[in-house]
């Protein structure tokens, strides 16, 4: 099966911090990638910005340099050429004054216009203001933000009406680079165009919900950054949270960017506040030769966790009853995110010797290998008399829908996409991420406020025993974190 490809209009598109981190890594060899696919019309134009000062002869060098590093099977590519032609650069200090006619004068009218923010976020307002007073953001200007949006709720409100001041609510991309994950989005196809799930999809049939994010990464070399934020702040109250939403929410009306995001803010405001026995915070230890998060911290006193595991409940009438069991952590056992949809049992079985009863699930893989599985009872084939055996009903997209899987868009490429469409569904709107502090901000605040440390786990495991003991005391158990 191969996807259509419909090219995006033209555009400009300004990325502020171009000469930055992300910028190399992720968002310029993402607009490649789309470049090469044929996405981009002959009027699709890229201006990078920053403080640095060079031409764009130099920008165009840093750019293929940064190709070659970050993506290698294409440094040699016959397209590059012509992507690096649609680039440009222009010096500027988001705190300055100069720079800003000369981005100006280089932006077209009658084509879209995209500001990425790709700077941290206490320049948000020194951009959003000089872009205004410069009138260089026409009034359908679009202006894309990276995460942290905030560190709690306040910073949050603040941020958002700091963009508020000179931009509309659509105007304002809040990114969340899990929603431009093939998988998630695939949830609500999965969801809402299927007969077969959503009449199941409530407390009557699923027993549980389980979501892990595992990395086998720690925080070394990011360690001061990471050290101000945690799992909590980094993970959880973001992507997976988003996440949650996804399979929790209401069918929208129509797929369209304010009703997908009504429905999800519906969720969060329907989140019960988190009893302490319902979370663990754990940190790693050292292992071997590595050092434990301490160390990479370079901060022997640390408190800030890098494992958070939790139970949710959402008050409402389709999951009364129903827990959601959240974890994430660094140094864990296996690189892997997935949403496990765990089905009650049967209300009665005719099999006599069936073994250990195995409930149905829908195993939703964001990686590696992006795909679904269903988990299914079926007759164990052969002689032997009735006898149950598990299969799964294996998806992975890749296969489906690549032709040797390779092709299908990263989560930055498809985001991106979207902001020159002018389509604001995949991304978070600001009373969803206020309404994600607000639920977030008690936990870490009785956190930061107690002397409590977070609970020690070994490198290379699933985490601390306390993470375990979150579901076996309900009778339950985690899946385990394999790749
Ligand atoms: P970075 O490597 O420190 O890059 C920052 C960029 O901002 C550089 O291009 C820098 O270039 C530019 N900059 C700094 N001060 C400036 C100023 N006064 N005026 C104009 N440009 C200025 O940071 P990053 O890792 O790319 O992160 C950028 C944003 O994305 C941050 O908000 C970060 O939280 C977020 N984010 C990053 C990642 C990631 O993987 N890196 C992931 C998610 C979110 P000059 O020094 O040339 O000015």
């Amino acid at each position: 099966m191969v996807s259509r490809l419909i090219q995006v209009e033209d555009f400009d598109l300004v990325i502020f911090g171009a000469t930055g981190d992300l910028a190399r890594r992720k968002i310029l060899p993402g607009l490649f990638r789309r470049h090469a696919a044929g996405q981009f019309p002959q009027g699709a134009r890229i201006i990078g910005a920053a403080r640095t000062d060079m031409d764009d002869a130099a920008f165009r060098d840093d750019v293929r340099a940064a190709i070659a590093e970050f993506d290698t099977s294409r440094r040699d590519s016959p397209e590059l050429p012509g992507f690096l032609d649609r680039l440009s650069y222009v010096p500027i200090d988001a705190r300055g004054e100069g720079g800003w006619a000369e981005l100006r004068a280089r932006m077209r009218p009658g084509v879209v216009q995209a500001f990425y923010f790709s700077v941290a976020p206490s320049l948000f307002g020194d951009l959003a203001e000089r872009l205004a007073r410069h009138d260089i953001a026409g009034p359908d200007a679009r202006i894309v933000v990276e995460k942290p949006f905030g560190r709690d709720l306040a910073s949050a409100r603040a941020l958002n009406e700091t963009l508020a001041r000179h931009f509309a609510e659509r105007q304002i991309y809040r990114i969340d680079h899990y929603l431009g994950k093939e998988t998630v989005q695939n949830l609500m196809a999965v969801r809402f165009a299927n007969m077969l799930f959503e009449p199941l999809w409530n407390a009557h049939y699923i027993d549980h919900v389980q979501i892990t994010v595992a990395e086998t990464v720690g925080v070394a070399g990011r360690g001061a950054y990471y050290d101000q934020s945690g799992a909590m702040r980094d993970m959880v109250q973001n992507h997976l949270m988003q996440l949650v939403c996804l399979i929790a929410m209401e069918p929208p009306f129509h797929f369209d960017p304010n009703a997908v995001r009504d429905e999800k803010l519906k969720v969060i405001r329907a989140l019960e506040p988190i009893p302490p026995a319902d979370i663990v915070r754990g940190q790693y230890g050292a292992g071997g030769a590595e050092a434990g998060y301490l160390a990479d911290a370079e901060n022997p006193d640390s408190r800030t966790e890098s494992f958070v595991a939790l139970k949710l409940r959402i008050a409402n009438w389709r999951w009364q009853g129903v827990p959601f069991y959240l974890r994430t952590g660094k140094r864990l056992r296996a690189r892997t995110s997935e949403i496990a949809v765990v089905f009650r049992e049967p209300p009665h079985s005719i099999f006599d010797d069936t073994g250990e009863p195995q409930t149905n699930q829908l195993v939703i893989r964001l990686q590696p290998n992006e795909g679904m599985n269903l988990k299914v009872n079926i007759k164990e084939p052969g002689p032997g008399g009735m006898r149950l055996v598990q299969v799964p009903l294996d998806m992975s997209f890749a296969e489906a829908l690549g032709p040797d899987g390779t092709d299908m868009p990263d989560a930055y490429e498809r985001l991106i996409t979207d902001v020159i469409r002018g389509n604001q569904t995949l991304f978070m709107r600001g009373d969803e991420v206020e309404a994600a502090w607000a639920w977030a901000d008690p936990v870490i605040s009785a956190w930061e406020s107690g002397s409590a440390r977070p609970e020690p786990y070994d490198p290379g495991t699933s985490g601390p025993d306390q993470a375990l003991g979150l579901m076996h005391r309900d009778g339950r158990r985690w899946r385990e974190i394999k790749a």
